[in-house]
């Protein structure tokens, strides 16, 4: 296998709970936009898709059909081999369960863990129970799934390391870092680089801005050793004023930068090597 030290793993967002058609036209919607999106997605470079999926009128859901018609659409498709990462983030007001068992069913190889509750853009509460986030880390583990560890403030970072310490996590772990979501820290070269100090020796880490920080933030990653996150959930723009076309668009754009850098963007098989991810493609 090559040198791993100059791959890194691109992640792709590809199409989260909140963006709107009204937002941007070229947003996936249905389980196949989201199957077909995903896959030109890692065509492009990335090599984790991570998914939210929505309703027949666009919202978001947690319906286990759903999820399970977008996965297979994604499996469906034979010569990828993208590591698939379910968020259990769908929506605000699921139940312990309901976020659970999607992910226990389709058995992806990364799974979100938010760790901690937040306000969330200023109108409602991200709700992360202690007993829901015990529930969720033991069940990752029993299902061999690699928490993707998400922070958006520097508190979520101490919650990890106490479930690290308890054994809710199983080190090493891999972290995102999220910038710029209202109700978290904003974006910022120096909230990043705060961030990233707190990331404990020997785990993971990949970095992102929301919206108008996506670039700053992906630059900063590169310079500063991390792992990549892109996609539509986190910005609907290409650059200022320009809609993005597509997720495989801004993960092109990322393998360049890296390529620009004189690093590579990691094969699917090279990224479970660097994040520690049991393969399970069927
Ligand atoms: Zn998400």
């Amino acid at each position: 296998m090559a040198d791993l030290n100059n791959k890194r793993v691109i992640s792709c967002a590809i199409v989260g709970a909140w963006p709107t058609r009204k937002d941007n036209p070229n947003l996936p919607l249905s389980p196949t936009e989201i199957a077909d999106s995903a896959y030109e997605a890692w065509k492009a470079g990335a090599a984790v898709v991570h998914i939210h999926v929505r309703d027949k009128n666009g919202e978001p859901t947690i319906d286990f059909g759903v999820y399970k018609e977008t996965i297979d659409a994604i499996r469906a498709h034979k010569d990828c081999d993208v590591c698939i990462n379910i968020t259990s983030s769908g929506i605000l007001d699921g139940t312990d369960e309901d976020r659970i068992i999607p992910i226990q069913k389709l058995q992806p190889e990364l799974a979100s863990f938010d760790a901690g509750t937040m306000n969330w853009q200023h109108r409602s509460i991200f709700e992360n129970h202690p007993r829901f986030l015990e529930k969720l880390g033991l069940a990752l583990q029993e299902a061999n799934v690699k928490p993707e560890i998400e922070i958006f403030d520097g508190g979520m970072v101490y919650n990890a390391k106490y479930y690290m310490k308890t054994g809710v996590l199983k080190a090493p772990c891999h972290f995102q870092l999220v910038l710029g979501a209202a109700g978290g820290l904003d974006n910022s070269v120096d909230n990043l680089v705060f961030l990233r100090n707190l990331v404990p020796e020997g785990c993971t880490w990949a970095g992102c801005g929301i919206g108008r920080g996506h670039m700053p933030i992906m630059m900063a990653t590169i310079a500063m050793g991390g792992h990549l996150r892109v996609g539509l959930e986190d910005n609907v723009y290409y650059q200022k004023g320009v809609l993005a076309q597509s997720n495989a668009q801004l993960v092109a754009r990322a393998k360049r930068l890296l390529e620009e850098a004189g690093l590579q963007a990691a094969t699917p098989d090279e990224a479970r090597e660097i994040l520690g991810l049991t393969r399970k493609v069927f």
